[in-house]
Protein backbone atom coordinates (compact mmCIF):
# COMPACT_ATOMS: atom_id res chain seq x y z
CA UNK A 1 0.00 0.00 0.00
CA UNK A 2 1.33 3.61 -1.50
CA UNK A 3 1.16 5.84 2.04
CA UNK A 4 0.65 9.36 1.77
CA UNK A 5 4.40 10.53 3.29
CA UNK A 6 6.38 13.53 4.07
CA UNK A 7 9.18 14.47 1.61
CA UNK A 8 12.22 14.69 2.93
CA UNK A 9 13.82 16.43 -0.35
CA UNK A 10 11.00 18.61 -1.20
CA UNK A 11 9.29 19.18 2.03
CA UNK A 12 6.20 18.75 0.57
CA UNK A 13 3.75 16.15 0.69
CA UNK A 14 3.83 13.62 -1.69
CA UNK A 15 3.24 10.22 -2.54
CA UNK A 16 5.32 7.87 -1.17
CA UNK A 17 9.00 8.77 -1.02
CA UNK A 18 8.77 8.26 3.12
CA UNK A 19 5.82 6.97 4.79
CA UNK A 20 5.03 9.18 8.14
CA UNK A 21 5.97 5.96 10.22
CA UNK A 22 9.12 5.80 8.29
CA UNK A 23 10.01 9.05 8.38
CA UNK A 24 9.27 8.19 12.58
CA UNK A 25 11.47 5.17 12.19
CA UNK A 26 14.77 7.26 10.73
CA UNK A 27 13.78 10.18 12.89
CA UNK A 28 14.35 7.92 16.15
CA UNK A 29 17.39 6.38 14.49
CA UNK A 30 18.58 9.69 13.98
CA UNK A 31 17.73 11.01 17.61
CA UNK A 32 19.24 7.83 18.72
CA UNK A 33 22.79 8.33 16.80
CA UNK A 34 23.10 11.82 17.72
CA UNK A 35 22.54 10.99 21.47
CA UNK A 36 25.28 7.97 21.27
CA UNK A 37 27.46 10.48 19.19
CA UNK A 38 27.34 13.15 22.26
CA UNK A 39 27.83 10.33 24.87
CA UNK A 40 31.09 9.33 22.94
CA UNK A 41 32.33 12.80 23.13
CA UNK A 42 32.06 12.95 26.57
CA UNK A 43 35.45 11.76 27.82
CA UNK A 44 36.95 14.11 24.96
CA UNK A 45 35.76 16.89 26.63
CA UNK A 46 38.26 19.12 28.98
CA UNK A 47 38.78 18.24 32.54
CA UNK A 48 37.39 21.34 33.53
CA UNK A 49 34.26 20.51 32.29
CA UNK A 50 33.79 17.20 34.11
CA UNK A 51 35.15 18.46 37.96
CA UNK A 52 33.44 17.85 40.44
CA UNK A 53 33.83 19.37 44.04
CA UNK A 54 35.94 17.55 46.53
CA UNK A 55 33.27 17.25 49.61
CA UNK A 56 34.73 17.00 52.80
CA UNK A 57 32.60 13.79 53.79
CA UNK A 58 33.78 11.48 50.93
CA UNK A 59 35.80 8.25 51.74
CA UNK A 60 39.17 9.79 50.55
CA UNK A 61 38.72 13.17 51.79
CA UNK A 62 37.98 11.86 54.93
CA UNK A 63 40.75 9.75 55.22
CA UNK A 64 43.15 13.01 54.46
CA UNK A 65 41.54 15.21 56.75
CA UNK A 66 40.81 17.66 53.78
CA UNK A 67 38.66 20.17 54.79
CA UNK A 68 37.49 23.48 52.66
CA UNK A 69 39.12 25.87 55.05
CA UNK A 70 42.53 25.22 56.24
CA UNK A 71 41.75 27.15 59.52
CA UNK A 72 39.59 24.22 60.52
CA UNK A 73 43.05 22.08 60.36
CA UNK A 74 44.38 24.05 63.41
CA UNK A 75 45.61 21.51 65.88
CA UNK A 76 45.83 18.80 63.57
CA UNK A 77 48.96 17.20 64.14
CA UNK A 78 50.44 17.27 60.58
CA UNK A 79 48.94 20.91 59.64
CA UNK A 80 51.32 23.44 59.92
CA UNK A 81 50.44 27.70 59.60
CA UNK A 82 50.47 28.76 56.37
CA UNK A 83 49.44 25.67 54.66
CA UNK A 84 46.89 25.77 52.26
CA UNK A 85 45.87 24.30 48.50
CA UNK A 86 46.58 27.09 47.08
CA UNK A 87 50.67 26.13 47.96
CA UNK A 88 50.36 22.33 47.77
CA UNK A 89 52.60 20.90 45.25
CA UNK A 90 49.18 19.10 44.31
CA UNK A 91 47.02 21.88 43.89
CA UNK A 92 46.22 22.11 39.96
CA UNK A 93 45.24 25.98 39.62
CA UNK A 94 45.74 25.30 35.48
CA UNK A 95 42.74 22.75 35.91
CA UNK A 96 40.05 24.57 37.31
CA UNK A 97 41.42 24.22 41.05
CA UNK A 98 42.16 20.38 40.73
CA UNK A 99 43.46 18.49 43.16
CA UNK A 100 46.15 15.77 41.39
CA UNK A 101 45.80 13.45 44.64
CA UNK A 102 41.83 13.71 43.74
CA UNK A 103 41.84 12.75 40.08
CA UNK A 104 42.56 16.15 39.64
CA UNK A 105 38.70 17.13 40.85
CA UNK A 106 38.29 20.60 42.61
CA UNK A 107 39.24 22.07 45.82
CA UNK A 108 38.74 25.06 47.35
CA UNK A 109 42.26 26.92 47.27
CA UNK A 110 42.18 27.81 50.87
CA UNK A 111 41.32 24.24 52.06
CA UNK A 112 44.23 21.38 53.58
CA UNK A 113 44.46 18.03 53.68
CA UNK A 114 47.13 16.04 55.61
CA UNK A 115 48.93 15.22 52.54
CA UNK A 116 50.13 18.78 51.97
CA UNK A 117 53.40 19.26 50.13
CA UNK A 118 55.40 22.52 49.77
CA UNK A 119 55.08 24.04 45.89
CA UNK A 120 58.82 23.82 44.92
S1 LIG B 1 46.97 17.28 48.47
FE1 LIG B 1 47.33 19.48 48.59
S2 LIG B 1 45.96 20.40 47.09
FE2 LIG B 1 45.24 18.32 47.47
S3 LIG B 1 43.70 18.53 49.04
FE3 LIG B 1 45.62 18.08 50.06
S4 LIG B 1 46.49 20.08 50.56
FE4 LIG B 1 44.88 20.41 49.04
Amino acid sequence: MIETGFCCVIGKKKRHIFSNSERRKWMKRRQFLRAAAAVSLIPLLPASAQQTDVSEDEPLAKSLNYVKDAKKAKGHAKYAEGQICGNCMFFRPDQNNGCALFSNRRVEKEGWCMSWVAMQ
